[in-house]
């Protein structure tokens, strides 16, 4: 009924495309939070394993237990340990990135308890996105916490606000000068200085000059840098198809869908997808804004997106029951589809429902 196929080979691209960019040394972070973006996180991240990435990233403590009880075994870091799942996360052999002073005591009372030191950690610093991490002037402190010896500091890191721009803002400028002054600071107090790191997927092509020990890369692994110019160099992985449940005719006058949605201006045929918004395909696709290919031909979603069916217009073209539906491949691609709900690639293809069949292909 409903597909997702995710091709590997084109993350192999996407991989090399993105080790182009930067240093031979320079290390890349594979982030595989939220089902490696809708994908498979487990093909997603065993490709990357296999392609030689250093670092897996997860969000969140239970994905990162999901991708060890699969076998993983590379290093991972959770981006946003919660201190209810700190246990969770040692059991693991998870590394928390460390973000504010609770969870930090958190940690440390764990440690400490269970008599381990030498725990693998990051710290988080907030230099202007202000979502989450220690500010510059907690820095003395959190350097003196890293003295003690349960822990073994491994990178410091922060995220910019805007690094879509190709041009840096003040503001992103001002993110970097912070975290200049921050990597001297955690340079200087250790004779084994940690890593370093500050660049998403379009920091890399846009500020590769800032690129550090490592870089963090999701969306650019799925094929997008958020700018056409450098979409142009990468391969999506994934194509969204779904098949024609129903066909019927619809008179001039008549109307489609819940609330008179879309009043047929003319006879119309309609073609009804087993595709809703509870598959990811939210109502915002709805009324004209969102289009599928069939049979190499554009339909139009007519009316309401409903919750397990949408409608499209197919008076133009010659199509059946059962006929193929191209909601977003490598041509017309998932953030030009994205664009036409006014949304983006990553809440997309993040959003994209459990009931979606995902097949891997090579
Ligand atoms: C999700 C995330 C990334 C990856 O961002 P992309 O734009 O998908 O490359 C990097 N760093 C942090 C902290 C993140 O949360």
């Amino acid at each position: 009924m409903n597909t997702l196929t995710l091709s590997l080979s084109n993350i192999d691209h996407n991989y090399n495309c993105i080790r182009e960019q930067i240093n031979a040394t320079t290390q890349i972070i594979g982030v595989v939070k939220a089902n490696a973006y809708g994908s498979s996180s487990i093909h997603f991240a065993s490709r990357l394993v296999e392609l030689g990435v250093d670092y897996l990233a997860v969000a969140y403590t239970e994905e990162g237990q999901q991708l060890r009880s699969q076998g993983v075994k590379i290093p991972i870091m959770v981006f946003y340990p919660q201190l209810d799942a700190l246990d969770t996360l040692l059991d693991a052999c998870l590394e928390p990135c460390l973000y504010n002073e609770t969870i930090l005591e958190g940690f440390k009372k764990i440690l400490l308890e269970k008599k381990i030191s030498h725990y693998p950690v990051h710290i988080k610093y907030n230099t202007g996105l202000n979502r989450l991490g220690f500010t510059p002037d907690q820095s003395d402190w959190v350097l003196e916490q890293m003295k003690n010896n349960c822990f073994q500091l491994e990178s410091v890191y922060s995220h910019l606000a805007a690094s879509e721009a190709k041009r840096p803002s003040a503001l992103c400028k001002s993110q970097i000068e912070l975290f200049e002054i921050l990597k001297i600071k955690h340079s200087s107090v250790s004779n084994q200085p940690p890593k370093f790191h500050l660049l998403n997927s379009s920091g890399v092509f846009n500020y590769p000059e800032h690129q550090y020990d490592m870089v963090r890369c999701g969306i650019a692994l799925h094929g997008f840098a958020n700018h056409p110019d450098w979409d142009a160099h990468l391969k999506p992985i994934c194509v969204l198809e779904s098949s024609i449940t129903q066909i019927h005719q619809v008179k001039k006058g008549n109307f489609v869908g819940y609330d008179h949605g879309w009043q047929a201006p003319q006879n119309t045929q309609i073609a009804t997808l087993p595709l809703g918004h509870a598959d990811g395909i939210g109502r915002h696709f709805g009324h004209h804004k969102g289009s599928v290919m069939i049979n190499g031909k554009k339909a139009p979603i007519v009316g309401n997106v409903c919750m397990d069916l949408l409608m499209v217009d197919v008076t133009s073209i010659d199509c059946e029951e059962g006929d193929k539906v191209k909601f977003f491949g490598e041509l017309n691609t998932a953030s030009t589809f994205a664009l036409q709900g006014n949304s983006i690639s990553y809440e997309l293809i993040t959003g994209l429902g459990s009931r979606i069949k995902r097949i891997v292909k090579e």
